[in-house]
């Protein structure tokens, strides 16, 4: 196996999954399984197909092609406002989009019309956070506007937060979410079959003391990899958080001193450092870079504690020598998986669950 390597558990992957499903389905929500972090990964599908996802999610087209193609056939929503350009795509492979524009919703049904296909839609809504939505006052008028096209189905609406501004689901927005579902209803006077209340971020809030109200969906990507909630990055209680690794092999280490002599200006990456006086360290390189993934994203293994990086070079300090060669497992964030993801120099390995950890942890 190639380094850098991200390691994907898919095993611990499945009992997240299957975790949410069975919780989140005790309180009518059921989960639409987001596949867009590891870019529509087939297996990541398979998964979260088995575990019990009502659906997957992307955000990407072609994250969606590459599933299609392996033969995934499970319900596909598209997460992200379709692109114009690509309506026709998205009506040939995906059942859902959630949708915000007018112009796109027309140019989906007429796509939908010519593949002689009823193309799902969820219609997303602003509720503060101010990323994609509709303007609440606008959503009946463009519910009831979508309603009237032809092949186009009004499935239902949702709405995403959390995520560009950081505002965290709670029990006003989502009340606000079942009582905009109800006026859409009336508005269409059809009922609503999906009431999509966000992301990862809505767990606090979902699995919480309070009522669901008409939320019935979620869209779950981190929280299925990482057992994160994003709010606070804090575990989702029940779920692994350790079914990604990202593996790097030491290629120096030796004492050095902490402190860096000579004029110090800039580093390659416009910062300037504040440097701590620790004396002597053991300082432990590691072959993985900016060019990899997000160095600022990772929490290294007992006994190593992360200093710098560059392009190509993790630079650590350890409580011992590390010998050249030795693979070193981090635990990724978020970021650093989409980095590691997106990075033509990282490996995707997918591990399950009868097959041993190939590498050792570092203590
Ligand atoms: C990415 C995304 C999700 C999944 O978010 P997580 O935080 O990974 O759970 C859900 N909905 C939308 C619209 C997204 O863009």
């Amino acid at each position: 196996m190639s380094v850098p390597r991200l390691e994907v558990r898919l095993d611990l992957v499945g009992l997240n999954t299957a975790a949410m499903v069975r919780r989140l389905g005790e309180r009518g929500i059921a989960v639409t399984a987001v596949t867009k972090a590891l870019l529509g990964a087939v297996p990541l599908a398979r998964v979260f197909v088995a575990a019990g996802a009502a659906g997957l999610g992307d955000s990407r087209v072609a994250n969606v092609a590459t599933m299609r193609d392996a033969g995934v056939a499970a319900p596909v929503t598209l997460v992200r406002t379709p692109m114009l350009s690509q309506v026709e795509r998205v009506v040939q492979l995906c059942d859902t989009s959630c949708n915000t524009e007018p112009r796109v919703l027309a140019a989906l049904s007429a796509a939908a019309r010519a593949q002689g296909r009823r193309h799902g839609v969820v219609l997303m809504v602003e509720l503060g956070d101010l990323r994609e939505g509709i303007m609440p006052d606008d959503l009946a008028a463009i519910a009831r506007a979508t309603r009237g096209l032809p092949n186009l189905l009004l499935r239902g609406i949702g709405a995403n937060l959390a995520c560009r501004s950081g505002v965290v689901p709670d029990a006003a927005n989502m009340a606000e979410l079942s009582g905009l579902a109800a006026l859409v209803e009336h508005a269409t006077d059809a009922p609503l079959e999906v009431v999509s209340g966000g992301n990862s971020a809505n767990l606090g809030w979902a699995l919480g003391p309070g009522g669901t109200g008409r939320i019935n969906d979620l869209r779950l990507g981190e929280a299925l990899l990482l057992g994160l909630d994003p709010v606070e990055r804090q575990p989702v209680e029940g779920l692994h958080t350790d079914a990604l690794r990202l593996v790097a092999e030491v290629i120096e280490s030796g004492a050095k001193p902490s402190m860096p002599w000579g004029t110090i200006a800039q580093t390659a990456f416009g910062e300037r450092l504040g440097q701590v006086e620790r004396g002597k360290v053991v300082q432990t390189i590691l072959a993985l870079g900016r060019q990899d993934t997000d160095t600022t994203d990772l929490v290294a293994p007992p006994g190593m504690t992360i200093v710098g990086s560059s392009s190509d070079h993790l630079v650590t300090w350890t409580d011992e020598r590390v010998a050249p060669g030795t693979e070193v497992a981090f635990a990724p964030g978020y970021a650093a998986v989409l980095r590691s993801m997106t990075s033509p120099t990282v490996e995707t390995v997918y591990v399950d669950e009868a097959a041993e950890r190939p590498v050792p942890a570092l203590k």
